[in-house]
């Protein structure tokens, strides 16, 4: 009988969403006909542009009258182009540096892949868990560090005084909804370069930076080119999640070693990309192509203007109860420091069983997460609406 990789008895955090959801259905019997509000989850809750709808509609026509099969395993040259083009103009990154994947999760949790497996890793606490899970995977336990994110610094990581050879960052932050200033992101450029590290920035959340001077890319920071992987999505800011494509960014400046030679991080995620993976399907990339259209970004514009205005209202309704919270201005998450006296668990029940409200308990995105409840501004505004009811007589401590 073989033997298993031991490294899944590393995964200790339980997973919250099935605790949650085993939560909420009992009190949904419970208190039938009373809706919960779950601000929980963090999926779309708009339905799809209908633009992408008829793009994607429209490849699968294409396919019913010629034969298109296999994408390449990188991504369509089309869809490579217009990324570049949009997200990336004037910030030297060419459509060849871009590979397409089926989301950010399946990249950020693969590009351990291209490193040997002793490396040193850094995760900040809390973190979006997939960064720490598959390392975890690959046997780092004893090689990772974690980058604390408290009060005092804002809940941002700050800069480690070690060399630590891979660090995972995500700007905007999931679960803290806190960002990077440019100051911060070109400190850890700086610190990449002194150390030979190597970042890995997830910019899943991108497009819901408000505030122009808060940088959008990485690759706005001189020097980037030479030490940072970025991932980017549609999920979230084209209403992909249920459709599934992403990319990322490995710019051909970037190298790591064996023995004494310099080795191209690029044309190691290719060679990995084309054993792996066989590409997302030509429809899907077709919508994603569709996004870049100058009517279609505008409809999506306000899907994310909806979004980023129920995160105001939310924060603003928490603020007017004297509550202390963190994010909410350029990221759709709202990091809801609990009142003294409670786990996050615990104040998680009250929520629930008081006035009928799912928030994510901050203890499952890591230790430093603790004494803190996430709250998904993924939602609608009546939800968010009602949610300033409930808190009206209610008191939080
Ligand atoms: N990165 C972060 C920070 C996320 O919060 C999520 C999803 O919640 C993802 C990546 C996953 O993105 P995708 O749907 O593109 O796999």
């Amino acid at each position: 009988m073989p033997k298993v990789n031991q490294a899944f008895f590393d995964l200790k955090r339980n997973y919250v969403f099935p605790i949650i959801e085993e939560k909420l259905l009992e009190m949904q019997s419970k208190f039938q006909g009373e809706t919960i509000l779950n601000f929980g989850v963090a999926d779309v809750a708009l339905p799809l542009s209908n633009s992408v709808k008829i793009a994607i509609h429209d490849a699968l026509e294409e396919m019913c009258n010629r034969p298109i099969g296999y994408a390449p395993s990188r991504g369509y040259p089309f869809l490579r182009e217009a990324i570049a083009k949009h997200l990336f103009n004037e910030m030297d990154i060419a459509p060849e540096e871009i590979f397409i994947s089926d989301g950010a999760n399946t990249d950020v949790a693969n590009l351990g892949e291209l490193f040997d497996d002793k490396i040193t890793v850094g995760v900040t606490d809390p973190t979006y868990p997939v960064y720490l899970d598959s390392m975890l995977l690959r046997g780092a336990k004893k090689r990772i560090t974690l980058l604390p994110c408290e009060e005092s610094n804002g809940l941002k990581p700050t800069i480690p005084k070690e060399k630590i050879d891979l660090i995972f960052l995500c700007h905007p932050n999931n679960p803290t909804g806190t960002c990077f200033t440019f100051e911060e992101l070109k400190n850890w450029v700086d610190y990449a370069k002194v150390h030979d590290a190597i970042l890995c920035i997830d910019s899943a959340y991108r497009a819901f930076i408000q505030d122009p001077n808060i940088p959008e890319s990485i690759y706005q920071i001189p020097g980037a080119k030479e030490v940072a992987i970025e991932v980017g999505s549609f999920s979230k800011s084209c209403g992909f999640t249920g459709l599934r494509c992403g990319y990322t960014v490995i710019p051909k400046t970037l190298t790591a070693k064996s023995g004494k030679k310099k080795i191209d991080l690029h044309a190691l995620w290719l060679k990995r990309q084309n054993t792996k993976f066989n590409g997302v399907a030509y429809p899907i990339q077709k919508g994603a192509l569709s996004t870049f259209d100058p009517q279609v970004q505008k409809e999506l514009k306000n899907q994310i203007q909806y979004y980023m205005g129920c995160a105001k209202f939310l924060k603003e309704t928490l603020l007017s109860k004297n509550q202390t919270v963190f994010g909410a201005d350029n990221a759709p998450f709202l990091f809801w420091k609990i009142p003294s006296g409670f786990t996050s668990w615990g104040f998680f029940d009250k929520l629930l069983a008081e006035i009928k409200v799912i928030a994510i308990p901050g203890s499952g995105f890591g230790e430093k997460g603790e004494g803190f409840v996430r709250l998904s501004a993924f939602t609608s505004m009546e939800n968010a609406e009602l949610f300033k009811q409930r808190l009206e007589d209610w008191n939080p401590s």
